[in-house]
């Protein structure tokens, strides 16, 4: 068998790699360019991988965006406060939650302060993570208190599952909680003791539950 040399036209062998006339390289081009063809295919599965980065990148500010349009708890700018916004199933009023972690945890868990409008009800309460001492009927004793002032000591509402705390006229707290730095609160863990552990209360902003309360 046989075949032309494509440079000079002379017959040469079919397996020949070099041209005899001319000494023309005849080999196939990508056997010509093993560099560029490995470049070209490098190049190729570099865009594909930037690609797939960049989907992946995409695809994860959607679900932030999907997140944030969901309104779960945003940071309140330059405070421990996060706050929620929600709306009632059944009839479309407010809800706002309002929150902040302890600076302490207990056992893995910071207790969480709660302010809440749910159905123009004002709840502020602590969500100790764990079960509270037992005491007779609904209430459990606590001290808490505010900054320097001194301490008080209530008997709060503990709520169903026996973790969290209701303060009494939560108004007078919330208002308690606006000029506030720092509440510290007592309470007896039915497993890890007395239990004490400030939060990080300044910043609260009351504007977002006054407004859910007044509507
Ligand atoms: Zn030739």
């Amino acid at each position: 068998m046989s075949r032309e040399c494509r440079m000079c036209r002379e017959v040469v062998a079919d397996e020949a790699m070099r041209c005899r006339h001319c000494t023309a390289d005849l080999r196939s081009w990508p056997r010509r360019h093993p560099i560029l063809l490995a470049t070209v295919g490098l190049s190729i599965v570099g865009v594909l991988l930037a690609g797939s980065v960049l989907l992946m990148v995409a695809h994860s500010w959607a679900k932030e965006l999907e997140r944030a349009a969901a309104k779960g708890p945003q940071q309140v700018a330059s405070t421990g406060w996060y706050l929620e916004t929600d709306k009632s199933v059944m009839d479309d009023s407010p809800k706002v939650v309002v929150s902040v972690l302890s600076n302490q945890d207990v056992s893995g868990k910071n207790p969480q302060l709660v302010v809440r409008c749910e159905g123009s009800t004002l709840d502020i309460y602590v969500d100790t993570r764990w079960a509270l001492r037992p005491e007779d009927g609904n209430r459990r004793t606590v001290r808490y208190r505010f900054d320097g002032e001194r301490p008080l000591q209530a008997r709060l509402l503990s709520s169903g599952n026996q973790q969290a705390v209701f303060f009494d006229r939560p108004q007078v707290v919330a208002k308690k909680l606006a000029g506030a730095r720092a509440l510290a609160l007592e309470y007896q863990s039915l497993t890890w003791g007395e239990q004490t552990v400030t939060f990080p209360v300044s910043g609260f902003d009351s504007r977002a539950v006054q407004r859910c309360l007044a509507h």
